[in-house]
């Protein structure tokens, strides 16, 4: 497999960096091809504005969509962007790797979505009408691919938990997973998380560690999350409301759009 690492984390040789080490240790044991996009190493520059777009006239009103679109349809995105994109195709396995910050990705990760994720590239793929809604949630240009997360966090597994303080873990990822990686079309593997790792000692990065490198032996037979796919039958066009009738009774939320094995799909009627 060909396999692109994203990680977000400023210091070589903090635990991510280590974590990181192992992971393409063992992709590459496994014969893997492995690139790594090092934002920090790479001085990844985050935040969209005008230097994005030099086609853009000076006195343009600088629309960042609209932009994109354009940059993207006209061959005029800044050549980071471009190598990122590159980088995205060529990959059919993606890892962004972060350590939890504020209860998501670093802005520097953030900012490589925000970027690299062109119009016409990411979203706005696809046909767009009174009956279809484009091609996203499972569809896109990045279809066919899968993705996952590697996360550690400072709290306790226990404050993830679905009744702990901080919220579930699956709730405060569904973003990440659902909304930057499932739109354009990858399908997810559930995320590798390590918790409660700023005291970690040698003997607990031993056991962190073997459970990554379990995580990397088995990227290509683990079950992605069984997330509803926009065009599959279970949503109304154009509300994109779930249908009726689907998710278990009294479900809200994030969970609603994973397949709990209600009988949704392309041949349930209304
Ligand atoms: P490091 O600090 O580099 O290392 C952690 C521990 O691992 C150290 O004790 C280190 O000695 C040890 N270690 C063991 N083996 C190794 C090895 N081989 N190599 C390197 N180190 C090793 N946490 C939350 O839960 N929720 C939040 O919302 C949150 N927000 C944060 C916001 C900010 C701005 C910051 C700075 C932290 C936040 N945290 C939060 C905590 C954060 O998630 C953790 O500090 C982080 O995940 C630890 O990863 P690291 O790579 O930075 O660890």
């Amino acid at each position: 497999m060909k396999i692109l690492l994203v990680f977000a984390h400023p210091e070589p040789g903090s635990l991510n960096g280590a974590l990181r080490r192992v992971a393409v240790g063992e992709l590459e044991a496994q014969g893997h091809e492995v690139r790594v996009s090092d934002l920090h190493a790479d001085g990844w520059k985050s935040a969209i504005d005008r230097a994005d777009f030099p086609a853009l006239a000076p006195d343009a009103r600088l629309r960042p969509a609209a932009a994109s679109g354009e940059a993207f349809a006209t061959g005029a995105l800044t050549a980071d962007v471009l190598a990122e994109q590159e980088k995205l195709m060529w990959a059919d396995t993606l890892i962004l790797q972060f350590p939890l910050w504020w209860f998501t990705m670093p802005a520097i990760l953030k900012g490589w979505v925000d970027r690299v994720y062109s119009h016409g590239f990411a979203y706005g793929v696809g046909e767009h009408s009174a009956t279809r809604w484009g091609d996203r949630y499972g569809e896109g240009s990045l279809a066919g691919k899968r993705a996952m997360l590697i996360v550690t966090t400072g709290g306790w597994e226990e404050h993830y938990s679905p009744r702990g303080i901080n919220g579930p873990i699956d709730d405060l990822l569904f973003p990440i997973n659902h909304g930057i990686l499932f739109y354009p079309g990858y399908d997810m593997l559930p995320p590798f998380v390590a918790h409660k790792v700023d005291r970690l000692d040698e003997a607990g990065f031993d056991l962190v560690a073997e459970r990554l490198r379990e995580r990397m032996r088995t990227l290509a037979t683990t079950a992605p999350i069984p997330y509803r796919r926009q065009n599959g039958g279970d949503y109304l066009i154009p509300s994109m409301r779930l249908r009726p009738g689907l998710g278990h009774p009294g479900e809200t939320g994030f969970a609603l759009h994973v397949d709990g094995g209600d009988g949704g799909g392309p041949d349930r009627p209304d």
